[in-house]
């Protein structure tokens, strides 16, 4: 039995997709049609074939980015679309699960008011789950540049769609502003509602953001927390809650958050005990979706067969899933681990 993992054999593994946005998981064939729709200019950067790897995008640049590819998607048909074309990229990766953060506050006007996106989006993702058989869920993403009252409304929405696809509540956008405190009665919300919290920290701010995120937020998981590794008590503390890093290897080297692919910790995090899933955050914008996460990690960090295996469990055992779908999952894995590379799995 060789060890070998080949790109098909990294698509055949099962895996949970825990952290990505919605517009960041636009295919870049559909920013283009829409845009020509809706007669939205867009800047080179993004009519461009994306190049495989946006090395040293920066903050700044990539939220304007962000900000024009989003201002493509008008009507709840555009949305239905993008949702179903999102699953059936997930299939074709390999994903079996996907936790999928939306920010319905930037879509409200478009859409008709807060609640009718909300509608929109929970409709979508049952229409794109029935399509392609991916478990598609929503994490509502509060938007830290805004002012907390925001935040606690978006967690109250989050809180009354729990029956329709809610399963966690979330904080994105620039660490560096909104500190985790001003947010903690939005999440103290959102738990309360029964949703798990799920926010972003240790990407733009080192590992006391973690730390004050753990403790104003009480998460399951942390958006990045990579930096993390800059403390040894701050990987001592996600250790010992059992508190999974969802690391976006592509989006750190493009915002510059690492020097490289092989600066990515996470063998550091895994080797503290820290619970590591691989996402590939904003696919649209950085180039790379989720099979070449786990390519990249086999690349150059050296991962052999059993290390992404171990990689691909967590994700499950760290997602919203069923029993069900997880112990289904579990056992794929154990199969595809221990198969010789080349043959059937
Ligand atoms: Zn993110």
């Amino acid at each position: 039995m060789t060890d070998e993992v080949a790109d098909a054999d990294l698509v055949a593994l099962p895996k949970a997709h825990l952290h990505l946005h919605l517009t960041g998981g636009m295919r870049h064939a559909t920013l283009i049609e829409l845009a020509q729709r809706s007669a939205v200019r867009l800047p080179e950067r993004l009519v461009d074939e994306v190049p495989d790897d946006w090395r040293l995008l920066g903050w700044p640049r990539f939220q304007r980015l962000y900000d024009l590819a989003r201002g493509v998607l008008r009507t709840a048909a555009d949305i239905e679309r993008l949702l179903r074309e999102i699953a059936e990229d997930e299939a074709a990766a390999g994903s079996k699960w996907l936790e999928l953060q939306i920010t319905p506050s930037g879509y409200a006007a478009r859409l008709g008011d807060l609640v009718t996106a909300m509608e929109v989006f929970c409709a979508g993702a049952a229409a794109a789950e029935t399509a392609t058989g991916v478990g598609v869920r929503l994490i509502i993403a509060a938007n830290r540049t805004r002012p907390p009252w925001e935040a606690e409304t978006q967690a109250r929405l989050a809180v009354r769609f729990r029956e329709h696809g809610v399963i966690g509540f979330g904080l994105s956008n620039d660490e560096r502003q909104g500190p985790p405190e001003q947010y903690a009665k939005a999440f103290r919300i959102a738990r309360e509602g029964g949703l798990a919290a799920m926010p972003h920290a240790g990407e733009l701010l080192g590992a006391e953001s973690v730390a004050r995120s753990v403790a104003a937020f009480q998460p399951v998981r942390i958006g990045h927390g990579v930096r993390a590794v800059e403390d040894p008590a701050v990987l001592a503390l996600l250790a010992q809650r059992r508190i999974a890093c969802e690391v976006c290897p592509a989006s750190n080297v493009a915002l510059g958050v690492v020097g490289g692919h092989e600066e990515v910790p996470i063998r550091t995090l895994e080797e503290a005990g820290v619970p590591v899933v691989l996402a590939a955050d904003d696919p649209l914008l950085f180039g790379s979706g989720l099979v070449e996460q786990y390519a990249a990690v086999r690349d150059l960090l050296g991962y052999s067969r059993a290390d992404l295996a171990r990689i691909a469990a967590a994700s499950f055992r760290h997602s919203t899933a069923p029993p069900g779908v997880i112990e289904a999952a579990m056992a794929d894995i154990e199969r595809w681990r221990d198969h010789a590379a080349g043959g059937p799995t």
